[in-house]
């Protein structure tokens, strides 16, 4: 049987009795939810963390906090998944679809700058398969069209840029996400950090109900019950949803949290290791990742061109998983070629992602251990060579 337990051997079952041990409230050392959030901000040095449900709360939160609303446009890029779309949808907002480029798969600054309107008000830069965005040149752009940065950060944990800044702590807000397939996870999850304490606030009020009380900080707010416990005791100044996470999940998260860097090693060993198989291939162009820049491989993601050997996608997978591999992921459809986008937005002119999308490969990355690794190593040989 194979152990599908295996990335939850640190604390995550003492931490898990301690929350029912504490009947769901604060240990000594604070509720689980606080104990995560200070911790994933200590790890990339912010000064805000907020916990929620999921990776698209987290970005709802963050585009509510910027002022996001009906009338506004935010740019993300078109490859990407479709919950960046929904997030904008969410807020009432028009998604704007900004073309990749060829070679990083990232957002491309040059198209970014072409697509600003006077209705822009965010843009939200994803770092695509773990690879990390030019956020220098976003950065830039924004700043000179006064646009709030969100960057989604979901499929990128420690991924690093070339002035070593962390991915996700680059704009205004970084979100990660904690679903099931992501480097650390707690089923479902996502985090946000920010340095700005008013941006701070609004999120966790935004993900939490709306309580008046509530304040940038983690943990409980105390108001004294003479207070509460009162009928004419007010509570809601804005509409609001509850996004919070559930103290088991954060349980969980707190324990993987701590082997953070474990996690991103065993993924960007396996990226290394087709990498090295893949160069000399001329059915593959890996995802570049760029001088000096640090990608922390969620997927390996390579651009499939079969189609000069007269080789077709689903033919090269069949092969591999034939040769024992686990399978090959495609990208998800562009977000304006989704049926629910089609039917009420306006597409996007991104022709590079159209391309990409057809043919990219996403190889997995999530193996326990090197006689795990070795298992898609071989298949990736073996399949490589049937189609030479
Ligand atoms: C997983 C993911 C999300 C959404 O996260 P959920 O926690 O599943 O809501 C958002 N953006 C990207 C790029 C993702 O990969």
């Amino acid at each position: 049987m194979t152990d599908k337990g295996w990335k939850f051997t640190g604390n995550e079952r003492k931490y898990l009795d301690d929350v029912l041990k504490s009947g769901f409230g604060a240990s000594e050392s604070g509720t689980m939810n606080e104990r995560l959030e200070n911790l994933f901000a200590d790890i990339h040095n912010k000064k805000f963390a907020i916990t929620a449900n999921s990776g698209t709360s987290t970005l709802h939160m963050a585009l509510y906090s910027f002022g996001v609303g009906p009338g506004d446009e935010v740019l993300i890029p078109s490859l990407t998944v479709g919950m960046c779309g929904f997030a904008v949808w969410q807020s009432g907002a028009t998604p704007i679809f900004v073309d990749v480029l060829p070679d990083t798969f990232l957002m491309d600054p040059k198209d970014l700058k072409k697509k600003i309107s006077k209705n822009s008000k965010a843009v939200m830069p994803v770092h695509m398969y773990g690879n990390v965005c030019d956020m220098e040149s976003i950065m830039e752009i924004a700043n000179e069209n006064n646009l709030y940065v969100v960057e989604d950060s979901a499929e990128c944990f420690l991924g690093l840029d070339n002035k070593s800044r962390i991915a996700g702590t680059i704009g205004h807000v970084g979100s990660w996400s904690f679903e099931g397939s992501k480097h650390v996870t707690t089923s479902e999850g996502g985090i946000v950090l920010t340095d700005d304490e008013e941006i701070a606030i609004k999120m966790r009020q935004f993900g939490g109900v709306g309580f008046k009380n509530i304040t940038a900080q983690s943990g409980k707010v105390r108001i004294s019950r003479d207070n509460f416990q009162d009928p004419n005791w007010e509570r809601h100044n804005i509409f609001a949803y509850n996004y919070r996470m559930p103290e088991l999940c954060a349980a969980v998260g707190l324990a993987q949290c701590e082997r953070l860097e474990k996690f991103v090693e065993l993924r960007v060993t396996m990226a290394q290791q087709y990498m090295e198989i893949i160069t000399d291939s001329e059915l593959f162009s890996p995802q570049k990742t760029q001088e000096g820049f640090k990608n922390t491989y969620w997927t390996f993601a390579a651009k499939f061109l079969g189609d000069k050997f007269n080789i077709e996608w689903q033919e090269f997978r069949k092969k591999y998983i034939e040769f024992g591999g686990d399978g090959i992921y495609a990208a998800h459809q562009l977000v304006y070629n989704e049926p629910c986008f089609k039917n009420y937005y306006e597409s996007g002119n991104t022709p590079v992602a159209e391309d990409l999308q057809k043919r990219l490969m996403l190889f997995t990355t999530n193996q326990k251990d090197e006689s795990e690794r070795m298992i898609q190593i071989n298949a990736l040989e073996k399949t490589l060579k049937f189609f030479k």
